[in-house]
């Protein structure tokens, strides 16, 4: 790993010491509403250079979507944050990440939950990122290839469930899987247009449902991918 490694002559041209660069990441996830210190705390501690890879790694730490493997991407680091800010995660969760991409939501989540379940629909980025999880020794996340529009019923229910692809509506057997009193955060709307991400709160009596702001994410599509 080339970025965020604490090397003293580890400069980039986009200006100061890893250290400098960090705060600078903290204080623009603050200026956009980030403000439970666990969820500052965990974007504190996972490094998103070990999720980016070639040339795009030296825009690791700014606050943009980037591209990963298989035509997908990496979301930027304030809808991370804020994902997980909205999931309010206890120290005893079983979480389920529907979209494992690169990795780096799985592994943010890892540092608030018990265990991570993390899906992806592409086996090529799941092997990738169990690499990244292993390297990290971030032992709580099982990287599964698996269509997560279904959930994971073998491992159902969840405390907590996250989709970081948009569907046109919650899925069904998503829904099914969360336990009561469990909260699930998905973006919903068309592919190509802007998308509402929503948090779900299962109670007694069904589901509620919140706005939170407009996003823009890849669709979830079913089926596994062929690579
Ligand atoms: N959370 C990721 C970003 C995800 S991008 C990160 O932190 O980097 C969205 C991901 O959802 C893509 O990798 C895509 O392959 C995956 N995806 C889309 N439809 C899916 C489905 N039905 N099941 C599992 N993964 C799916």
């Amino acid at each position: 790993m080339t970025v965020g490694d604490g090397q003293a002559d580890d400069q980039d041209d986009t200006g100061g010491s890893p250290a400098e660069r960090k705060m600078r990441f903290l204080f623009a996830l603050r200026s956009r509403g980030i403000i439970d210190p666990r969820v500052l705390g965990a974007m504190e501690a996972i490094d998103r250079g070990h999720f980016v890879r070639g040339h795009f790694a030296a825009r690791a730490y700014d606050d943009v979507p980037l591209p990963i493997s298989c035509g997908q991407t990496i979301s930027q680091p304030s809808v991370v944050a804020l994902m997980t800010q909205a999931l309010s995660v206890n120290p005893r969760d079983t979480v389920l990440e529907v979209g494992t991409g690169s990795g780096y939501q799985a592994a943010i989540l890892a540092q608030l939950a018990r265990r991570v379940y993390t899906v992806d629909r592409h086996r090529r980025l799941v092997r990738e990122a169990a690499q990244v999880f292993s390297a990290l020794d971030l032992t709580n996340i099982t990287a599964l290839t698996a269509d997560g529009s279904r959930g994971l019923p073998d491992q159902a229910p969840f405390d907590r469930i996250i989709v970081t692809a948009a569907a046109e509506d919650p899925p069904g057997p998503l829904l099914a899987q969360l336990k009561i009193g469990g909260i699930m955060v998905i973006p919903v709307g068309q592919s190509d247009a802007v998308q509402s991400l929503i948090k779900v709160v299962r109670n007694e009596d069904g589901f509620d449902y919140q706005e939170l702001r407009q996003v823009r994410f890849v669709p979830l599509v079913e089926g596994i991918g062929t690579d």
